[in-house]
């Protein structure tokens, strides 16, 4: 059976020594939350995450979603598990104050939904898909259907989903079908199925509240004709009347078994507009930077677990001898961790890892200081790189995360293949996380094609002054060179890639198409350079003290040497793809595939 343990030495120190989360206190708002403070949440996340919701990652993977009358039944002990975490307020933790929430910073917030991921994904789709629904209604709703629905969705008695996708249309959502007509009391009767809905339905809450995106009759086509609409499963207007939605079957899929994927009809249900009509797209999108975040954080978990069990395993699996002579003379062979080539499949997860929750928590911090602080220009300096990097984080940590689930379960050999070891299900629930939340393509594009050239480059600019200042100023320190010389190189080499791109694909916008996804990873191994660097910045300080504190520093600074090393020159093939250009990409006429 897997076990999972919440890394928090190491979220602590990403969060207070490398990213100086202490400054947090001085955002309006954020002045209780201390160290303090802070840490004692950690540590009880740690412990619902590792003694209720982990527990029922393999068995809920087993069982899966029952679907009976119209009606979805959890696998066993989820229900009383979202008891547990309901009431102890891990729902209400990233919301706000004004709705009963607790208002914690994102920074804090996505470490807790790291570990959340990590003990069980499927369990923690569930309030995750409800706080997404939270955002959305926070951010578009009137104050009336706040007044109404936030509350529960706060206190999680009432979960939420959202409602995009139709058999016909995922990415192109200017293709959506579903029909909303106007009544006399200014609801609306939504009319049309949604398939692959998250959560659409299941037994954990008393109510489940629906965003749909659908097209108010004689709105224009395309998505400048898209409105979004809040349609609850019980009217709480009328005292909790069932309203016309439900699920029509539950899909069978690849993994996240224990989370219901559902097709959802609606036969003129009554919903509510919220925001603009025709807008409802833009609603969605900023919805979804908060959204991506969380599911690049999916990515992240499903390694960080899978690499815990790996590095046991390796330590216990006997196999062979080292080949610098026996390592345990003693024992029949050596544990296969002597062996360089299963080493190599630890290190590159674990240096992945370490920088990983590292980025995160630097563009969660920036999210916090978009949100909070009191002045424009650093609030406008913020946003800008969350903008910038949220498909950097989605696309990355989640493709990432998967390949990362595939080396652990191949630590295991062929015993990662059986089910029993539960490898296999890290490989499979990380899967998705690179297809739903806008798939892992539309990412790079949603990079290359807008978050570059927006604003003039602004974003990017001020992120390649950033490191380059970096550079600049630890360049010359000789304690760090093994760090920031590869970086210049591979910075060097990213901006070379925008340039190639400014040269040639502005012509020919296939040029940038074909090289998006290598721009997106050549951008990430950058991102997570830079945070090595800040990482081994942070760690050198540190490596004389005592009581092993040292050591650890030391593993850290070996760790990001070996990210140096072995991981970052990939850039370069990024860099060689992306200058070979779109030719032989779009040569074979169609009729050849
Ligand atoms: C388990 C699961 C849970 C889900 N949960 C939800 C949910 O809760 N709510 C919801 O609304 N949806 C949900 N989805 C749907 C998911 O978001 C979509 O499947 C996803 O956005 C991709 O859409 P699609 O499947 O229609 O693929 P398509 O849009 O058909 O895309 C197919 C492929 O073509 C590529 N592609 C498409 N257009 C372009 C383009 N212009 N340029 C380059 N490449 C392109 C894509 O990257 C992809 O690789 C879920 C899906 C699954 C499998």
């Amino acid at each position: 059976m897997p076990a999972y343990k919440a890394p928090l030495r190491d979220m602590r120190y990403v969060l207070y020594d490398v990213m100086g989360g202490d400054d947090l206190v001085a955002l309006p708002g954020y002045e209780d939350f201390t160290r303090d403070l802070v840490d004692p949440i950690l540590e009880e996340a740690a412990k619902v995450c590792e003694e209720v919701i982990q527990p029922l990652n393999r068995s809920g993977d087993e069982e899966g979603c029952h679907f009976e009358n119209g009606m979805v039944r959890t696998p066993k002990g989820f229900a009383e598990a979202y008891k547990t975490f309901r009431e102890g307020g891990w729902t209400a933790i990233a919301c706000d104050p004004a709705y009963g929430g607790q208002g914690l910073p994102a920074a804090v917030n996505l470490l807790v939904e790291e570990m959340i991921c990590s003990s069980n994904l499927s369990f923690g789709m569930y309030p995750g898909l409800s706080h997404g629904a939270y955002v959305s209604l926070h951010g578009f709703g009137s104050e009336k259907l706040k007044q109404t629905y936030l509350p529960k969705l706060v206190d999680g008695s009432w979960s939420g989903t959202m409602c995009l996708t139709e058999p016909q249309c995922g990415t192109d959502l200017g293709l959506v079908r579903t029909r909303a007509a106007p009544q006399a009391d200014g609801s609306y009767k939504i009319t049309g199925t949604k398939i692959f809905i998250s959560a659409g339905e299941h037994d954990l809450v008393d109510n489940i509240i629906h965003l749909v995106l659908a097209r108010i009759e004689g709105a224009p086509e395309g998505t400048r004709g898209i409105s979004l609409f809040i349609v609850p499963k019980f009217l709480p207007a009328a005292d909790g009347v069932r309203n016309a939605v439900s699920c029509g079957s539950l899909e069978e899929k690849m993994g996240i078994h224990g989370n219901a994927t559902c097709v959802m009809n609606y036969d003129g249900a009554t919903g509510w507009l919220m925001g603009e009509a025709n807008r409802g797209l833009q609603a969605m999108f900023t919805m979804m930077n908060e959204a991506r975040l969380g599911v690049g954080v999916q990515g992240l978990a499903q390694s960080e677990v899978a690499y815990q069990n790996a590095a046991t395993y390796a330590k216990t699996r006997l196999a062979g001898r080292a080949l610098s002579g026996a390592k345990f003379p003693q024992q029949p062979a050596d544990p296969i961790i002597v062996h360089p080539d299963v080493r190599r499949m630890l290190m590159s997860i674990r240096a992945f890892n370490e920088a990983a929750r590292a980025l995160v928590t630097w563009i969660a911090l920036k999210s916090d200081i978009a949100h909070r602080s009191a002045d424009a220009k650093e609030r406008q300096a913020a946003e800008d790189y969350l903008g910038l990097m949220t498909p950097v984080i989605k696309g990355v940590l989640t493709d990432q995360g998967f390949a990362n689930t595939v080396m652990a379960q191949q630590v295991y050999g062929g015993h990662g293949y059986i089910a029993e070891n539960g490898m296999e299900q890290f490989v499979r629930d990380a899967r998705i996380a690179m297809m739903y939340e806008g798939a892992n393509g539309i990412q790079a594009l949603d990079l290359v094609g807008r978050k570059l050239p927006k604003d003039g480059g602004r974003a990017l600019q001020a992120f390649f002054a950033e490191v380059s200042a970096h550079i600049k100023e630890r360049g010359a320190d000789k304690e760090l060179t093994a760090y920031v010389t590869p970086l210049s190189q591979a910075l060097g080499e990213l901006q070379q890639a925008t340039m190639w791109f400014l040269q040639n694909a502005l012509g020919n916008p296939d040029q940038a198409g074909a090289g998006a996804t290598d721009y997106m990873h050549l951008f990430g191994l950058v991102a997570l350079g830079y945070m090595w660097c800040l990482i081994a910045d942070a760690a050198r300080s540190k490596a004389a003290s005592a009581d092993g504190v040292a050591e650890r520093m030391t593993q850290r600074l070996t760790t990001g040497r070996f990210f140096m090393e072995r991981m970052l020159p990939a850039a370069t093939t990024h860099l060689a793809r992306i200058k070979a250009g779109a030719g032989s990409v779009m040569a074979l006429p169609t009729e050849a595939f």
